[in-house]
């Protein structure tokens, strides 16, 4: 695994490379992008080369093992990938690599810390786990990296935290921070920090990786998954897992028979496809409590909504990009005929707030409710606001 492994992400790999020409690699890193498109593969990458014990050079036509176009011949530094450092790094054991995730809280020594539920990076991981070990020699004397998962999960306290470290890190330490959604972050942290954007992956990648990775998952789901993921491999792994397609399926049947006087039912029924969800949410992560698993759950059918609106936009506008939804062409055709382009964009926007209600944990049911039923006006052909 070197940096130039990752696909598709020419323009971080870039800003990476940039540095490493000018000898002059920031001490923290901020890699933004959905959910699965290779931020970790990138940091653990670039952690390989901080750690190796005898960088090497190549051209970056040499060193690209993909079919992306090349623009030009570069020098890059990389890991060597075959040291002693690099085994570690690969293995994940390097002593001087530090993941740091928010179910830390777990080894903590502080028993009240442990007895916490994890669902945001806390103060007290961020602490004994990047600031201390931070201020400590490194075991191998090269350098000390730390990749911190889901750091628009942390705390406001934590971030906070963090700020010295991020100013001013000991020497020869690295920190690169993860994260899905920037705008949870403080001003004050992004400051600090050089930026890596990380895009969409191209559905037909997707697409591929998904055959390989979940061979299971039938080859019309796959080009659903690929296509309602929207460049997120991480996603379309996750919604595969938990067969989101079938939920998808359920979603449609309600949104395309909707009217206004059936809300009560139609409620009903996005209030047991959440529930079913968050089962296997918590499956996953059985630090979830019950109320946050039905929560992310809505959020899931938002999305599916948002999907299918947005293919709807598509059919009607004529775009070149291919729905999700062909399995319900002809639905997707009546609703493309009957909703006009400028509701069906208003009705996105509208998903969009309400999905913004639940991550702020205001009420979901008064969400849920009012979402369903602007949602079934515009399909019923009712204008609502568009502002
Ligand atoms: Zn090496």
């Amino acid at each position: 695994m070197s940096l130039f492994d990752i696909k598709h992400q020419m323009p971080g790999q870039r800003t990476l490379q940039r540095a490493m020409a000018r000898n002059r690699i920031p001490h923290a890193y901020i890699f933004h992008g959905p959910e699965g498109v290779g931020k970790e593969m990138l940091a653990a990458g670039l952690a390989q080369l901080l750690l190796c014990e005898s960088p090497i050079t190549q051209t970056l036509d040499a060193a690209r093992k993909t079919d992306e176009p090349v623009l030009d011949a570069e020098q890059l530094r990389m890991g060597c990938g075959t040291c002693h450092d690099c085994r570690l790094v690969a293995a994940g054991t390097h002593p001087d690599l530090h993941l740091v995730y928010r179910q830390l809280h777990r080894e903590h020594p502080e028993p009240d810390v442990r007895k916490r539920k994890g669902l945001t990076v806390g103060i007290d991981v961020i602490r004994h786990f990047l600031i201390a070990p931070a201020g400590l020699m490194s075991a191998q004397g090269r350098a000390k990296v730390f990749i911190l998962r889901e750091a628009d999960l942390l705390e406001g306290p934590a971030q906070n935290a963090l700020l010295k470290t991020l100013e001013e890190p000991p020497p020869n330490t690295f920190i690169i921070l993860l994260v899905s959604v920037l705008d949870q972050m403080l001003p004050t942290t992004l400051s600090r920090c050089q930026s890596v954007p990380l895009g969409p992956l191209p559905t037909s990648f997707v697409e591929a990786r998904l055959a390989t990775l979940r061979p299971d998952c039938p080859e019309d789901h796959r080009t659903w998954y690929a296509r309602a993921c929207d460049g997120s491999l991480g996603r379309a792994v996750r919604w595969a897992d938990d067969n989101v397609y079938d939920v998808n399926e359920q979603i449609v049947h309600s949104l395309i028979q909707s009217r206004p006087d059936q809300l009560p039912m139609t409620v009903k029924s996005w209030t047991e496809a959440s529930k079913s969800l968050g089962k296997d949410f918590r499956k996953r992560d059985p630090e979830m409590t019950e109320a946050e698993a039905t929560r992310r759950g809505f959020r899931t059918l938002f999305q599916l909504a948002a999907i299918w609106f947005a293919d709807v936009l598509k059919v009607s506008v004529g775009s070149s990009a291919e729905p999700a939804n062909t399995a319900f062409a002809q639905a997707l055709s009546k609703c493309a005929e009957e909703i006009d382009p400028a509701q069906a964009a208003a009705a996105i926007r509208r998903i969009a707030e309400a999905e913004y209600h639940l991550r702020r944990y205001l009420n979901t049911q008064v969400a849920v409710e009012s979402l369903v039923g602007e949602l079934s006006h515009v399909l019923r052909g009712d204008p609502i606001d568009v502002l």
